[in-house]
């Protein structure tokens, strides 16, 4: 067969958390829709957990992909074990999980794709990978496969950890310098302080298995060909033209919203959704404040209190997400007492729900976020305003980018501790008033520069298309 007959084959395989789960599954949906065959492949665990949040708990398991083939996308799932059962608790046991998938899963992985490349020979493969993976390159290069990194955070995050030789060399990794000094020298990326970069850099101790999983995995992406990154050109232009001069990097973002494919349901969710879109048509425009932590963060029964008083203090209408583990897994009875029956009629607690539908409802007026990437990206999209909240990771780089550089949100708490007083006061400021009305206004700036850029001729649009002809380069 001649070679440019010869279908191209990505395997895609993203890192098992929600936040990277639901942009691989878009970005492998928009490239099937291109003519791509996918093979996406999931953890067990992961597989399991989505299929019993689809099936009301029944463990019969889900055909991620069945609809998506009916509208005559070759598309595809598998599985692979991550190597505990499912009881098994990832997070309590966070070292030893990741010390089973640096060590073993690596070698599942490998084994998954030979047989992959064997059943169909025929085909042109490539892999996407997930960023923070520590055997990217190595697969790539034992099977002569084009290697996409696929980065599902900001670009200046990525840029950042692309150089952490330079903060090494700096004396800021470990950081043993003044506190007060700004990082000024990550090319690209605009002077950040030590309380704005991501969690694991500003931990004195340089050995925890976060820093862990982002060094080994920057090891690797050196060696990719291509980086994709969920993101907007014109909102970071500066980290993407710098990365570019590296390697060639695309900002195809939000690839969750591109209307492509949107229409073909994929299920996505590792936890049961609850249905508040009823409840949503009883409030009043913009009146509900929307309170979420994502898929990991962990707070504490204080913390938890104090923004239940001042839910209590402000009277504001709202829907507040409290997974069953949002305060550690032994931790119950975590809200005031007598909490749920003061709030009755106009406060939902819901341990899951569709959060793009909450955000997209008129009712709700703002968003008191952890500032994970995805839930940045959903606010904007939908023009909601946000407080920061963040706790770990990228999270508090991403308040940098919504509060200092784009002012489409305020800091709550800024390293001190959390005061009902405080969280009154930010809501207050955050649902209506002068703050309210000039965050709305960048808001709707910055949201338009999102859309803009998924736009047939949008710069997201530009960027896929001119990744996929570099791509084809390299395939054939
Ligand atoms: N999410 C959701 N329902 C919820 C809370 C969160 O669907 O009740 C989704 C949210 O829309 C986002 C993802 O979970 O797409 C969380 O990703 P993000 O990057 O914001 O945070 P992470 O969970 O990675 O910390």
């Amino acid at each position: 067969m001649e070679e440019r007959q010869r279908k191209p084959h990505a395997i895609i395989i993203p890192f098992c958390f929600q936040g990277h789960i639901t942009p691989a599954i878009n970005l492998a949906l928009k490239l099937a829709s291109k003519g791509f065959t996918i093979t996406y492949i999931h953890t067990e665990f992961i597989h399991h957990s989505i299929s019993k949040a689809h099936n009301h708990n029944s463990s019969t398991e889900v055909d991620f992909f069945a609809e998506a083939r009916k509208s005559g996308l070759d598309i595809h799932y598998s599985t692979i074990s991550d190597g505990f059962p499912p009881e098994f608790d990832r997070d309590l046991n966070f070292d030893e999980f990741w010390d089973s998938m640096f060590r073993d899963f690596p070698v599942r992985v490998d084994e998954l794709v030979g047989k992959t490349i064997q059943s169909n020979p025929s085909s042109v493969y490539f892999l996407i990978a997930d960023t923070f993976y520590s055997w990217p390159a190595a697969i790539a290069e034992k099977y002569s496969l084009v290697n996409v990194s696929l980065w599902t955070e900001p670009a200046s995050v990525f840029a950042i950890d692309y150089h952490l030789d330079l903060l090494r060399e700096n004396g800021h990794l470990p950081w043993n310098g003044d506190l007060e000094r700004q990082i000024d020298y990550i090319p690209g990326v605009q002077p950040i302080s030590k309380r704005d970069l991501m969690s694991y850099l500003q931990d004195d101790d340089v050995t925890t298995t976060l820093l862990k999983i982002v060094i080994k995995g920057f090891e690797q992406v050196k060696k990719a060909d291509f980086i994709l990154c969920n993101t907007i050109h014109e909102l970071e232009s500066g980290s993407l033209s710098t990365l570019n001069l590296e390697k060639p990097t695309y900002a195809i973002g939000p690839i969750n919203f591109d209307t492509t494919f949107t229409k073909i349901s994929v299920a996505k969710s590792i936890w049961p959704e609850s249905d508040c879109t009823q409840w949503l048509n009883s409030m009043p425009p913009g009146s509900v404040l929307y309170i979420s932590f994502g898929s990991i963060a962990q707070s504490n029964k204080q913390d938890i209190g104090e923004i239940a008083n001042a839910l209590l203090l402000t009277g504001v209408n709202f829907i507040w997400i409290l997974r069953p583990d949002i305060a550690g897994p032994d931790e119950t009875d975590i809200l005031p007492d007598g909490f749920n029956n003061r709030v009755k009629g106009r406060g939902l607690i819901l341990s899951w729900c569709n959060q793009n539908i909450v955000l997209s409802h008129e009712s709700v007026g703002g968003f008191i976020t952890h500032c994970g990437w995805n839930s940045v990206l959903e606010s904007i999209w939908y023009g909601v305003p946000m407080i920061c909240y963040p706790f770990i990771a990228d999270q508090p780089t991403n308040r940098k980018l919504v509060v200092s550089d784009w002012k489409i949100g305020i800091n709550l708490c800024d390293g001190q501790q959390l005061t009902m007083k405080e969280v009154a006061q930010k809501i207050n400021l955050l649902m209506s008033g002068k703050t309210s009305d000039d965050l709305k206004q960048e808001m709707k700036k910055v949201s338009k520069i999102m859309h803009s850029a998924l736009d047939m001729d949008g710069s997201s649009q530009r960027n896929f298309v001119q990744f996929l002809e570099n791509l084809k380069v390299n395939l054939y």
